[in-house]
C-alpha cells in the first residue's frame, strides 16, 4: 500500500500519522478519571468517592480521587493538578459552585469532559452533563412530612410554630431544597397555620455556611433564646442530617425531649448512620434517602459514554440552567424515610445492614 493509503487506513482505525493512537485517551483502557469530592466531614461524600471509584474500576478505568476539605481554593488547585496530570475526564462535586470557571476553561482547553456530580456547577459552558437527584423533590418530601406529621392537611389543626433552616448558600442545591419545602409549607404559613416566630423566612436569613452542624446548633440556640421563651417549637425544617443533629443538640440542651416538652418534628437528608440511629431512638423524625450507589452508576455511565463518543442517558434537559447553558441531566428520585419505613428502604434495600444501625 502507498504511504498515503496506509495513512488513510490508520486514520480510519483511530491511529494518527505519528503511529500513536488517538484511542489512547478514549474508552476505558488507559484512561484515568479524576474525581473531586467536597469534604470528608460528611459520611455521604465518603461513600460517593468510594462508589464512583468502584463503578469506574469495574468498567476498566483508573481513578484519581481527591477531597477538598470544604475549601473552594483547595478544590480548584486539586482540579488544576489533575488536569496537569492528564486525566481524561473529570467528575466534580463542587464546594463553591461559582468558583470553578477558570479551572473548567483549562479542562476545556485540554479537551477533558466534565460531569457535574450532585451539585450543579454554575456560570460556565464547560460542564457537559449533570448527575443528581430531583433536588426540588427533596425539599417537597421534607415539607410534606412536616405537614402530615403535624396533621395540618385536614385544615383543622394548628397553629403550630416552625423554624426554617437551609443549606450552604454557595451550593446550588440549597435553593432547590428550600424552594421545594416552601412549595408545601408556604400556603400554611400564609394561612397562619404555621408560624415562624423568629420571622426568619427568607432564604438568605436561614442558610448554613458549608452545611455545618455546629453553625446550625448555634443558630437554633439563638432562636430558642430570642423567640421561644414563652412558646414551644413544633417543627424544624432541616435540609441535611448533619444540620439536624446540631439542631437536636440545641433543643436537648434547652430541655426538649421529655414527655412534657417533646422534641419537634425535625427533617433531614442523606440517611446518614447517626441520623438513622437518631430516628430509631425517636429523636430526629425524618430523613430523605438518596441512593448514592445509583448516583455513582449514573455518573460513571456518563463518563463512559462521553469517552466512547456516545450520548449519555439523560432524563431532564430543562430544569438545570447554570447561567451559561442548560445542562442535560439525569435525575434520580429521593425517598422520604422515617421510623416506619427505614427497615424496608435502607436495610432490605441493602444500603445498610441491621448491624450498621445498632
Ligand atoms: C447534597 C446533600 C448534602 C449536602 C451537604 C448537598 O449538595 O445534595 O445530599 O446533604 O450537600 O453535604
Amino acid at each position: 500500500a502507498s504511504a498515503a493509503s496506509l495513512a488513510l487506513v490508520l486514520t480510519a482505525c483511530g491511529q494518527n500519522s505519528e503511529g500513536g493512537s488517538e484511542e489512547d485517551k478514549k474508552g476505558s483502557e488507559d484512561a484515568t478519571i479524576g474525581i473531586a469530592m467536597p469534604t470528608k466531614s460528611s459520611e455521604r461524600w465518603i461513600s460517593d468517592g468510594a462508589n464512583v471509584e468502584k463503578e469506574l474500576k469495574a468498567k476498566g478505568y483508573r481513578t484519581k480521587l481527591v477531597y477538598g476539605e470544604d475549601d473552594p481554593d483547595q478544590q480548584v488547585s486539586q482540579i488544576e493538578n489533575m488536569i496537569t496530570q492528564g486525566v481524561d475526564a473529570l467528575i466534580i462535586a463542587a464546594i463553591d459552585n461559582k468558583s470553578l470557571d477558570n479551572v473548567l476553561q483549562q479542562a476545556k482547553d485540554a479537551d477533558i469532559p466534565v460531569i457535574s456530580y450532585d451539585r450543579l456547577i454554575l456560570g460556565t459552558e464547560n460542564v457537559d452533563y449533570y448527575a443528581s437527584f430531583d433536588n426540588e423533590k427533596v425539599g417537597e418530601l421534607q415539607g410534606t412530612y412536616i405537614v402530615d406529621e403535624l396533621g395540618l392537611q385536614d385544615g383543622e389543626k394548628g397553629p403550630f410554630s416552625i423554624e426554617l433552616f437551609a443549606g450552604s448558600n454557595d451550593d446550588n442545591n440549597t435553593k432547590y431544597f428550600f424552594q421545594g419545602a416552601m412549595n408545601v409549607l408556604k400556603p400554611y404559613m400564609d394561612d397562619g397555620k404555621l408560624v415562624v416566630r423568629s420571622k426568619q423566612t427568607a432564604l438568605n436569613q436561614v442558610t448554613t455556611l458549608r452545611w455545618d452542624g455546629g453553625t446550625a446548633q448555634k443558630r437554633m440556640d439563638d432562636l430558642l433564646t430570642s423567640s421561644y421563651r414563652s412558646a414551644r417549637v413544633d417543627a424544624v425544617l432541616s435540609p441535611y442530617d448533619g444540620i439536624s443533629i446540631g439542631i437536636l443538640s440545641a433543643l436537648k440542651s434547652d430541655g426538649y425531649g421529655t414527655k412534657a416538652k417533646p422534641l419537634p418534628v425535625v427533617t433531614g437528608q442523606d440517611a446518614e448512620v447517626a441520623s438513622v440511629k437518631s430516628i430509631i431512638a425517636g429523636e430526629q423524625t425524618q430523613t430523605v434517602y438518596k441512593d448514592l450507589r445509583r448516583l455513582a452508576e449514573v455518573a460513571s455511565d456518563m463518563v463512559d459514554a462521553v469517552l466512547n463518543d456516545k450520548e449519555p442517558e439523560t432524563n431532564d434537559t430543562e430544569s438545570y440552567d447554570n447561567g451559561a447553558k442548560v445542562v442535560p441531566a439525569f435525575l434520580l428520585q429521593p425517598v422520604s424515610v422515617d421510623r416506619n419505613n427505614y427497615e424496608k428502604e435502607l436495610v432490605d434495600g441493602g444500603y445498610y445492614t441491621a448491624d450498621d444501625l445498632k
